[in-house]
């Protein structure tokens, strides 16, 4: 349709037509994102591994773990052992990381790499998950990792989570990696040795019902915590809800027991004739909403907040494309993910083709979070502030009207329609891309219970209670998400669930609660040697995960071989006071430019609404500071790194490991 404030006619746009709208628009979001805030912030939920109640603790219990066979193999690690490089996860970071390493000739000998997983396989986010309709959501090309080096080529743009689970397999293949893993293991305590100059890690490993568990003790010279961020499922308190009759599931654990079907077979004939709920409506449940509605008797799908949902352009790779226009040359994969994310930066030039031509593409907004060098630093005044977040708003008002009009042309209710219209800027959730899930709720038997921004009531025996009304069901999926990344502010033992002391006993905790994130450059800290963890505060962010990981974990791979140049050997590397101070301020210079969460409804990305209260404490309002990111976007800060490499270990005293 013809719209004169957004000039989709062709005209150019009526200004203040625009700006009537965009006031309103405005006030729409204060408004839904005000229903939204609770005072209890995080502690609306439960982490399924703290939960009291039993039935739900059970919930993130590992379906998929094979017992009989990995006892049947010579456990890879031996309590006692002593490993150069001992990496915490098994996921595409830790994957990453070891690959980097291997690479870069520093795993030698057979005691060289060891990593400890909890889950009995590799994959991290895409072993746990294994839902029907699980894809990445960023294009296969740029997120699969290692492309170039295993030579894979991704089936289609969006690769299926069986896809990108086979895929850490195939890295651990190519790289020697099986044997090298203690799989449905914990790292609970790790403490660094000021004597013997090296990490004690305690770990659990649970042997299956059978044999129990095993605890040992091991020892790295170098510890990598690369534990994700999405990691631990959590559930929101719903009273009665672990009571509810009927199966009920969280979907990273998905229960194929109860659906039928499995991940390669995704006939899901156990929900034939069944009422099914959903609770969530976030990037998960997008992409199982479609796959419940073909099968179930009843879908409700209950919403608190709605997704803001684009068009996908799902397609198979075309090998003719792939080899000449795609992966033609050395290099392509990161040319591919530079291109991509200038987007998302806002900055791409006006003459460079776009090769991804993906959603995320039409999203420049999206810098708000992730930083644009269009940005510069911003000065922390009132005005300056405002200026770059109505900047922003502005930036995605046309983007944002057209995902909410895109639901008036999918959705033929206009009462379903409205209630499944998102107000909130795309810096505020992930945003989404579907061509199945709007459709959805055309079928009769699909039902969106909108609660208005409150959330379930309660749970009974048999169905779940909102406003008053009882929905019965037969299974319930809590699509509910996880700890925040943000959790204990982005602080990485927090997130991870791990205790960590480093030189003369100090708590990681400890020091990071005293004076808030404390890195150079989002990797190392001063006082924990050798200790490398996957980065959010401090660091450069894109949307694409593996990009970050990538460029994490070969940062960290330079900080070891340089450091081992130097001293011809094992080396204890530390970064100084100043230097990490020096990093931290380079955070708080730049902190006003993540000012644009203020605007946010409550999400994982502000901790559930913490981020947006007021605080007047200074040293509080400090340590938010410290907990920004490289704000001028991550190509910005490869420059940064790379600049920083091509000197002499700069701000970190390097020893030989006595
Ligand atoms: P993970 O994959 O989470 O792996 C970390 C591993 O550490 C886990 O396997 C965990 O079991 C293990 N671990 C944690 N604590 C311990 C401990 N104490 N002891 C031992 N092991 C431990 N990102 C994108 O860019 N694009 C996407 O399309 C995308 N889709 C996603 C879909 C879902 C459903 C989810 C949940 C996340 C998605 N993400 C996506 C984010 C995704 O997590 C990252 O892309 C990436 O896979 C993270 O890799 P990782 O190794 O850092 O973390
Ligand atoms: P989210 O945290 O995004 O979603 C949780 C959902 O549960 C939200 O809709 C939330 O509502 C809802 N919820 C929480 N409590 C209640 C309650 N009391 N009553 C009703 N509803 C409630 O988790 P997801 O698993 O969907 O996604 C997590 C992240 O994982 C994504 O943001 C993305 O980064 C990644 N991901 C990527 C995918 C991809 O496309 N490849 C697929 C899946 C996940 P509210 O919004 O109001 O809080």
């Amino acid at each position: 349709s013809a719209d004169s404030t957004n000039g989709s006619d062709g005209a150019p746009p009526d200004m203040a037509a625009m700006q009537a709208k965009f006031a309103s628009i405005q006030q729409k979001y204060t408004e839904e994102a005000s229903k939204r805030f609770r005072s209890d912030g995080l502690a609306q939920y439960v982490d399924l591994q703290d939960a009291k109640d039993a039935r739900i603790h059970s919930l993130g219990k590992d379906p998929w773990v094979d017992h009989a066979a990995l006892n049947a193999k010579t456990p890879a690690v031996k309590d006692g052992g002593r490993y150069k490089f001992v990496i915490l996860g098994g996921g595409y970071g830790g994957l990453i990381a070891a690959v980097k390493l291997i690479e870069a000739g520093l795993v030698n000998g057979p005691d060289d790499l060891r990593i400890i997983e909890a889950g009995g396989g590799y994959g991290g986010t895409w072993y746990w998950n294994r839902y029907p309709g699980l894809h990445c959501d960023v294009e296969s090309y740029i997120y699969m990792p290692l492309l170039e080096e295993t030579g894979y080529v991704p089936k289609q743009k969006y690769a299926t989570g069986l896809e990108l689970r086979e895929h850490a397999e195939r890295i651990a293949t190519k790289w020697d990696l099986h044997d090298k893993a203690l799989f449905r293991s914990e790292v609970t305590d790790c403490r660094w040795s000021d004597e013997e100059e090296v990490w004690n890690v305690a770990v659990t490993e649970n042997r299956g019902p059978e044999e129990g568990e095993r605890k040992l003790n091991i020892q790295a010279n170098y510890f990598f915590v690369l534990s994700g961020i999405l990691t631990i499922p959590h559930v929101p308190k719903v009273p009665g809800l672990e009571n509810l009759g009927g199966s009920m599931f969280h979907t990273s654990r998905w229960d194929y027991g109860t659906t039928g079907g499995s991940q390669e077979d995704q006939n899901l004939t156990g929900l034939e004739g069944k009422r099914v709920g959903i609770i969530g409506t976030g990037a998960t449940a997008i992409q199982v909403v479609p796959k419940l509605a073909k099968f179930a008797k009843e879908v409700y799908v209950f919403q608190r907040t709605p997704s803001s949902v684009s068009w996908r352009g799902q397609k198979e790779t075309d090998l003719e494309e792939w080899k000449t226009k795609i992966a033609n040359k050395k290099g392509w994969q990161r040319e591919r993910r530079y291109n991509w994310v200038t987007y998302l930066n806002n900055c791409a030039p006006p003459e460079q083709v776009n090769m991804v031509g993906c959603g995320w593409t039409e999203a420049p907004a999206y810098c708000a979070i992730i930083g644009s060098p269009n940005f510069g630093i911003i000065e922390p005044t009132p005005e300056k502030i405002g200026e770059h977040v109505g900047g922003l708003l502005m930036l995605d008002l046309p983007r944002a009207e057209k995902a909410r009009a895109r639901i008036d042309e999918i959705v033929k209710d206009p009462e379903t329609a409205k209630a499944l219209k998102p107000w909130y800027p795309v810096w505020c959730k992930r945003p989404t891309f579907s061509d199945e899930y709007l459709q959805a709720f055309n079928l009769p038997h699909v039902h969106l219970v909108d609660t208005d921004g409150k959330g379930i009531d309660s749970a009974t025996s048999t169905g779940l209670v909102v406003q008053g009304k009882e929905y019965p069901l037969d299974i319930l999926v809590l699509s509910t998400g996880y700890r925040s990344p943000a959790y204990g502010g982005l602080n990485p033992a927090k997130r991870t669930g791990i205790n960590v002391f480093g030189r003369g006993g100090k708590s990681f905790d400890d020091k990071w609660d005293a004076q808030g994130a404390s890195t150079l450059h989002g990797v190392i800290s001063r006082g924990f040697p050798n200790l490398f963890f996957g980065p959010t505060a401090q660091f450069g962010q894109s949307p694409n995960n593996t990009e970050t990981l990538d460029i994490a974990a070969e940062h960290m791979t330079h900080f070891i071989k340089k450091a081992e140049e130097k001293v011809g050997g094992l080396a204890v590397i530390d970064p100084t006071v100043e230097a990490e101070e020096g990093w931290a301020m380079e955070a708080v210079k730049r902190a006003a430019n993540l000012a644009a969460l203020s605007v946010c409804t409550p999400g994982y990305t502000t901790s559930e609404g913490e981020f947006n209260k007021p605080n007047q404490d200074p040293a509080e309002m400090m340590k938010s500071a410290r907990m920004g990111i490289w704000s001028e976007g991550i190509l910005s800060f490869m420059k940064v790194l790379e600049e920083y490499r091509a000197g002499d270990l700069v701000g970190v005293d390097v020893t030989p490991r006595k």
